[in-house]
């Protein structure tokens, strides 16, 4: 409900902004020219838009939640050059547009995109807010003023521009997911950042174009149609760092982050352990209730998992229904032997009160009772290289399984922590 209040505020607030905006435009030649390059601008977006389709179909196959979007070249560059109310059409119309062409045929629900539009156009409001023609043609040192006051306007806009559109968003997303925004999502990736920056960079240089030199412009598309590439290639390389059926890292994925976290432990001089964890007696499961239901089990025990470490923690799957965790940032000695050992302690436990819900059927499945044996090595005493940890955890894994299973071993000779 409250997001929907959101919703609405939002989209009012955008429209009502640049309506009031536009009839108080004088009708004159200035607001004309202005409006011709509200049309020019737009249809480059729409250029862009249809050049980069494929890029965007791919993008469409390999995308979750997180899609980041580019047309902030145009939408940016509207609110440097013109009157809120005609860079707020240029936003709908660059929007609209991408609608049709790349969210539409995906299946896209239209009122998320309405919503993405109303922020995009609210921070386009933002950002004209503190620049304007002038304060480009300062910056590029043709203005009266210093050109460093005009570069300061620039990037103030910038952060605006990023600001209000990251907070909308993530009020929405945070309000739908019923809590409150984590501090991470309103920060958001920060290679997503960094290509935010490079869009509105290369927004900067198409407006001083529009301005010095109109046809200039076009040497804008090659270079953002290669950034949107480099964008597909990192939702690539995303998507093949990440297991498929529980969202967890690849084996390969963890290898390459378990070795850096422990590399800065040593760093660090403090500790990390490795943890193997193996679903105990899983093939009965799959014998019960069929594969698919033992699919949605690890999906459910991959999301325990997450919950019960750190970010910082990488988790893995490391082949069918075993696991690995490295836990990072551990105090040295029998201090953070015993932390390592209660981490995997909370695990087990967790996994043993998991009731996975699966559909099916009448009123579908209840699956519970299932455990999970954990081998856990801690660097320093049981190892230093990540293979030398992988080791002794595989082995401490197989001393809880004939132990009875459901239960932690830890180190080489596969036994509890004192104390
Ligand atoms: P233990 O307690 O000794 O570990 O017994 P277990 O039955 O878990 O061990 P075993 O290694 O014999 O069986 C593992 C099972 O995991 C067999 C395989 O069918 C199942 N499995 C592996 N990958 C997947 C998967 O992706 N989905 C499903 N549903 N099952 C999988
Ligand atoms: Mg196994
Ligand atoms: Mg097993």
């Amino acid at each position: 409900m409250r997001v929907l209040v959101l919703l609405v505020v939002v989209e009012l607030a955008a429209t009502a902004l640049v309506v009031g905006d536009l009839v108080q435009l004088p009708r004159d030649r200035a607001t004309g020219t202005a409006a011709l390059g509200a049309l020019g601008i737009a249809a480059l977006g729409a250029v862009h838009t249809e050049l980069a389709t494929g890029i965007e179909r791919v993008r469409r196959r390999v995308a979750h939640a997180s899609y980041f979007d580019l047309s902030s070249v145009w939408t940016f560059a509207a609110a440097l050059l013109l009157p809120p109310g005609l860079a707020g059409l240029v936003v709908a119309a660059v929007y609209g547009h991408l609608w049709w062409r790349v969210w539409r045929p995906a299946g896209a629900p239209l009122h998320r995109h309405v919503y993405t539009t109303a922020t995009v156009v609210l921070a386009a409001l933002a950002a004209s807010v503190v620049v304007s023609p002038e304060s480009l043609t300062t910056a590029a040192g043709v203005g009266t003023g210093s050109p460093v006051a005009g570069y300061a306007l620039l990037v103030l806009a910038m952060v605006l521009y990023v600001v209000v559109n990251q907070t909308l968003v993530a009020a929405a997303l945070a309000l739908s997911a019923g809590r409150s925004p984590a501090w991470r999502g309103l920060v958001g990736d920060w290679d997503d950042h960094v290509l935010e920056g490079a869009t509105l960079c290369l927004a900067v240089l198409a407006a001083l174009a529009v301005q010095r030199q109109v046809l200039l412009v076009l040497l804008v598309l090659p270079p953002l149609l290669v950034l949107h590439r480099a964008v597909l290639i990192r939702q690539l390389e995303e998507r093949a760092n990440t297991d498929a059926k529980t969202g967890l890292l690849t084996a390969a994925a963890w290898r390459g982050r378990a070795h850096r976290a422990l590399a800065r432990a040593r760093r660090q001089r403090g500790a990390a352990a490795v943890l193997i964890l193996d679903l105990d007696h899983f093939k009965s499961v799959n014998d019960g209730y069929g594969h698919l239901a033992g699919d949605e089990v690890l999906s459910a025990v991959a999301r325990s998992l997450t919950s019960q470490v750190r970010e910082v923690d990488p988790v893995g799957r490391f082949g069918g229904e075993e696991f690995v965790v490295l836990l990072a940032g551990l105090p040295a000695g029998p201090e953070g032997r015993d932390l390592a050992h209660s981490a995997a302690e909370r695990i087990r436990r967790t996994v043993r009160g998991l009731t996975v819900q699966v559909d099916g059927p009448g009123d579908g499945l209840t699956i519970c009772d299932l455990s999970v044996s954990v081998g856990v090595a801690v660097a320093g005493g049981d190892g230093e290289s990540l293979d030398e940890l992988l080791q002794v955890a595989d082995h401490a894994l197989y001393a809880a399984k004939r132990a009875g299973r459901n239960r932690v071993r830890t180190g080489r000779d596969g036994t509890a922590p004192a104390g």
